[in-house]
Formats: C-alpha cells, sequence, structure tokens
C-alpha cells in the first residue's frame, strides 16, 4: 500500500493544499524527506502567489496531482546541510523558485539551462526522483539538493524580493538572452500585473526606454509616477497605437490570456522581437507576413537556469529591483486568489508564511 503523505517521510510538515479542481487551499499535514548528503533545509519565511498557483491549484493546465500544494517563490533560513553541502550553512537566507530538480547531464543541464530540461522537477506537484510528489512553498519548511537553492543576497528584502524567483528570472532571462539589455533601447511590456511589475523593473534597470501596453488606462498614471516607465499605450486605441508602429525594438509579453499579437508585431522596429512570457492556454493567431516585412521574431522564454537566477537575485540587489507587494497571512490566501483572479493586486502577494502558519 502507498504511504500516505503525512508518513512517507520522516519530517512533519504542514502546508495549504488544494485536493480538487475547485483550488480551494485548506490545511495539510504532510511530511519531507530527511536532509540528504547535498541536501538543503529551511524554514521558510515567505512565499509569493503566482498566478501559475492558482492555474495549478485550479488543475486548469491539466497536469496538477492532488493534493497540491503550491507555491514557487520561497525564500527562507537554512536549519540543516546535509554532509556534502558546500553552498550553504545554517542560518543563511536562501531561496527556492520553480524547479527542484533535472537530469544534470543533458545538454540543457550542461548548460546552466535546467530549466529547459526535457526531466525538470518541478517545485510542486512534480515527481521527485524517489517516485514521491514534491509540495511547494506554502508551507513550513522546504528540502532541496543545493543545486537548486539560490543565496540570498545580504540587502535584498526577504518579502519584497520573493516573487523575483519566478517573476523576476522569467523577465530578466529573456532581456538578457534575446540582447533586448542594451541602455537606450525602446522596450515594451505587454500587461502590468505580477510579471510586468517586474519586467518594467529590470528594463529599466538596464538603461532601456519602456513602454508599457496595457488594455486600460486605469494603471498609466501609477506606471509613470511609480515605475517611471516611459510611454503607456493602450492597446485598444488604435490611434496611440498607429502612433507607435516601427518604434520598439524588443517586447515582453506577460499576458497569460487570449489577446491578440498582431498589433503588437506592428509596434517593432525591423528585427524587432517578441517574446512571449505569459502562458496564454488557448492558440494565439498569427499572421506571418508582418514577420517577413523586417524580418521579425516571435519567441518564448521560460524562467532561467540555476546560475542565470543567481545573477539575476544579485543584478536586483545591486540595483534595488524588488517587487511591489501586499504581504498577508496564510489564511487570506483562499480571498487572495480570488483577487488575483480579478487583477485585484498591486502585484503581487506574498505570503508570511512563518508569522501565520502554525503547526
Ligand atoms: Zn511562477
Ligand atoms: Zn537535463
Amino acid at each position: 500500500m502507498a504511504k500516505s503523505p503525512e508518513t512517507e517521510h520522516p519530517v512533519p510538515a504542514i502546508g495549504y493544499a488544494s485536493r480538487d479542481e475547485s483550488g480551494v487551499l485548506s490545511p495539510f499535514k504532510f511530511s519531507r524527506r530527511a536532509t540528504g548528503e547535498k541536501d538543503v533545509r529551511f524554514k521558510v519565511l515567505y512565499c509569493g502567489i503566482c498566478h501559475s498557483d492558482l492555474h495549478m491549484a485550479k488543475n486548469e493546465w491539466g497536469f496538477t496531482t492532488y493534493p497540491v500544494v503550491p507555491g514557487h517563490e520561497i525564500v527562507g533560513e537554512v536549519t540543516e546541510v546535509g554532509s556534502k553541502v558546500t553552498k550553504f550553512k545554517v542560518g543563511d537566507k536562501v531561496g527556492v523558485g520553480c524547479m527542484v530538480g533535472s537530469c544534470r547531464s543533458c545538454d540543457n543541464c550542461s548548460n546552466d539551462l535546467e530549466n529547459y530540461c526535457p526531466s525538470q522537477i518541478l517545485t510542486y506537484s512534480s515527481k521527485y526522483y524517489d517516485g514521491t510528489l514534491t509540495y511547494g512553498g506554502y508551507s513550513d519548511t522546504m528540502v532541496s539538493d543545493e543545486h537548486f537553492v539560490v543565496r540570498w543576497p545580504e540587502n535584498l528584502p526577504l518579502d519584497s524580493g520573493a516573487p523575483l524567483l519566478c517573476a523576476g528570472i522569467t523577465t530578466y532571462s529573456p532581456l538578457v538572452y534575446f540582447g533586448l539589455n542594451k541602455p537606450g533601447m525602446n522596450i515594451g511590456v505587454v500587461g502590468l500585473g505580477g510579471l510586468g511589475d517586474v519586467a518594467v523593473k529590470m528594463a529599466k534597470a538596464f538603461g532601456t526606454k519602456v513602454t508599457v501596453i496595457s488594455t486600460s488606462l486605469k494603471k498609466k498614471q501609477e506606471a509613470i509616477d511609480k515605475l517611471g516607465v516611459d510611454a503607456f499605450l493602450v492597446s485598444s486605441d488604435e490611434e496611440q497605437m498607429k502612433g507607435a508602429m516601427s518604434t520598439l525594438d524588443g517586447i515582453i509579453d506577460t499576458v497569460s490570456a487570449e489577446h491578440p499579437i498582431m498589433p503588437l508585431i506592428s509596434l517593432l522596429k525591423s528585427h524587432g522581437k517578441l517574446i512571449m512570457v505569459g502562458a496564454p492556454n488557448k492558440p494565439l493567431e498569427l499572421s506571418v507576413f508582418p514577420l517577413l516585412v523586417g524580418r521579425k521574431l516571435i519567441a518564448g522564454s521560460g524562467i532561467g537556469g540555476m546560475k542565470e537566477t543567481q545573477d539575476m537575485l544579485d543584478f536586483a540587489a545591486e540595483k534595488g529591483i524588488t517587487a511591489d507587494v501586499e504581504l498577508i497571512p496564510i489564511d487570506y490566501v483562499n480571498t487572495a486568489m480570488e483577487r488575483l483572479l480579478k487583477s485585484d493586486v498591486k502585484y503581487r502577494f506574498v505570503i508570511d508564511v512563518a508569522k501565520s502558519l502554525k503547526a
């Protein structure tokens, strides 16, 4: 007989789990493995709420294994390290993002691109090497192989920095890889939510001029006053969009809902790049002709490798980049999910796990 989540491992843990497609999260007792030779165990302090958590809690992408304890923007303090751990010691502040394992030997893994490993193990609702289910950061304790743990920079806030582990690397990686990080470039960011907020800050920190493209005027003043964006386009305003044709070197599209992309392509200069980092669950409409005229490129990008995630955190610390967050207790998580669904948050919820989750 298969062991229950509560007894399959030796270390007791408590978290919040969704048990079915309702996505409703409630207290859940489970267990974590003993600290292996290369493992780092840590007390979870803060965990961001990513839109993926919501999709996964409700099985909207079709690959959730229940019960699911979401959370992949996890920051904590090391409580125990295995005998062969070299990078961390007890008391260190650390982070775990979207993955906790990979094959470590394929081409991608050999090139610090564990995020593109076909055997990548996600932080939650994924099968670990030992065949047991992985559980995320809406929980009191975490354990991870040190390779998938990042060092937390000293001057980076733990709470508002947590979202960088997903939102930060998701936007930093394509800006760097596609060369959209040169000072003076014109970069567009589509959608000003959890990802968009950080995308703007990353792009600004690289010295580019940033244009936000949004469906409504609602966030314009704030984007200009607080985020310092250089221009703001309302995508439904044809005149505005026309006026901005062929002005952008690149666009980071963070929108996960179905939306038209042809108007975005027309905003690009020749050789401009449209990079998709959101994940709409229906196909988007693409007419090829506008790509040929101007040799434009559309690409996707998914989080980043472990080395790059560390680089990104160090860059964020140096440039003072954090997410705008609303700190919540864990028993508020279902309300937070409802509000997230309505985009009623500026711009990321972060759970104060250590203060609000009691065994
Ligand atoms: Zn995420
Ligand atoms: Zn691999």
